[in-house]
């Protein structure tokens, strides 16, 4: 068997062990005479799958009853539509803009506005490389949330401190979910697309405060609706119960790591580990503001982008996959989410090295 490190941005690696159990158990589940895929989503064996996975997540994430676990499908983007169309509310929604993502999230939310479910404000934009200072920031008073995204993927640019705003703070934290620990109560609604640091595409993680469950638009499709979902358990049609039983062996396989603290602090140093060979050298570079550097995604240029399809060519041929960058800031990027090892970061390293050597 021949895994790679693979440092893909999404769908992206998952822990090799979690693999292995799920292709033990996968044709036939617990004894049970078949797949967990090929089983009811109503049957009680599936919902002890389905509990067991909630129950698990609350305990990593430190989820109170004050709010709802959902587990959707249609992924992040689906969500971008879903929360103008529960939370607007006739309202103004604030957003702050720091790359891709979140200006696709504010795109959508234009949408509704233009159709007349409320207003949106633009907080204010980054240029993909920084945060804009808070001084700079053009709240909204009353907001009927405040949206942004912590970890922008494609950029690099993460937000580490919850911002402090008087609205719900709504969050995208697609590729930063169970990376570090997070305050769930500085939060009106935190959503994640699984196939980032859980696990599988197909799932979309919505945690949501239970008293915004109350103000969705007459337009919102029922199963957007968060409280139509939350009142049918995530099951107000079939959802991805594959994906959802495999995100499960994703939160035992934390816990067993010593939870999301614990995993924080392999997150930070192998995030050190790639800065620091970086920054020591002058044929790699990162223009992202340090005190933004993503721990997650970290995107980096070669001094000259001549080479860049050969140092593609030759880290695949070192055990080592998919560090393109996204087409939209070009060079290299390693995502490095909690199933990579530090020896997975320690190997890239050692080629960058290297290929700097030969090539620098
Ligand atoms: C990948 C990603 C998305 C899009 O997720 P889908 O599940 O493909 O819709 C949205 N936001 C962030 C921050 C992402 O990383």
């Amino acid at each position: 068997m021949n895994r790679f490190a693979n440092f893909c941005a999404g769908p992206a690696a998952m822990p090799t062990v979690v693999l292995e159990r799920a292709q033990r158990e996968l044709l036939d589940w617990q004894g049970k005479g078949s797949s967990v895929m090929e089983i009811s989503h109503r049957s009680a064996d599936y919902i002890e799958v389905a509990e067991r996975a909630e129950a698990n997540l609350r305990k990593l994430m430190g989820i109170s009853d004050d709010y709802a676990v959902l587990f959707l499908q249609g992924g992040a983007a689906l969500q971008f539509s879903a929360i103008p169309l529960n939370l607007m509310n006739g309202g103004t929604a604030d957003y702050l803009t720091t790359g891709a993502w979140s200006q696709k999230a504010i795109k959508e939310a234009e949408r509704y506005a233009a159709l007349g479910l409320g207003k949106v404000n633009l907080v204010a934009a980054g240029d993909g490389t920084d945060v804009p200072d808070v001084s700079e920031w053009q709240l909204s008073d009353n907001a009927a949330y405040f949206h942004y995204c912590p970890n922008e993927t494609i950029h690099g640019v993460q937000i580490f401190d919850t911002p402090k705003v008087n609205a719900p703070i709504v969050a995208d934290f697609s590729s930063c979910i169970l990376s570090e620990p997070v305050n769930v109560n500085d939060f009106g609604l935190i959503y994640a697309g699984a196939q980032k640091n859980i696990g599988p595409a197909g799932l979309t993680i919505v945690i949501v405060r239970k008293d915004l469950l109350d103000r969705a638009s007459a337009f919102c499709p029922n199963v957007m609706n968060y409280k139509n979902q939350f009142d049918n358990d995530s099951m107000l049609n079939t959802p991805a119960t594959f994906a959802w039983y495999l995100s499960g062996l994703v939160f035992e396989w934390l816990l067993e790591q010593g939870g999301v603290e614990a995993i924080a602090v392999q997150n930070r140093k192998k995030a050190a580990m790639l800065y620091e060979a970086i920054d020591g050298s002058d044929f790699y570079s990162n223009n992202v503001n340090p005190k933004h550097r993503s721990i997650m995604n970290v995107p980096f240029r070669l001094a000259d982008d001549g080479l860049d399809k050969l140092f593609l060519e030759e880290n695949k041929k070192a055990g080592l996959l998919n560090l393109k960058g996204h087409r939209v800031v070009g060079g290299m990027r390693a995502s490095i989410y909690n199933a990579i090892t530090p020896e997975q970061v320690a190997a890239l390293v050692a080629f960058m090295k290297e290929f700097e050597a030969r090539h620098g």
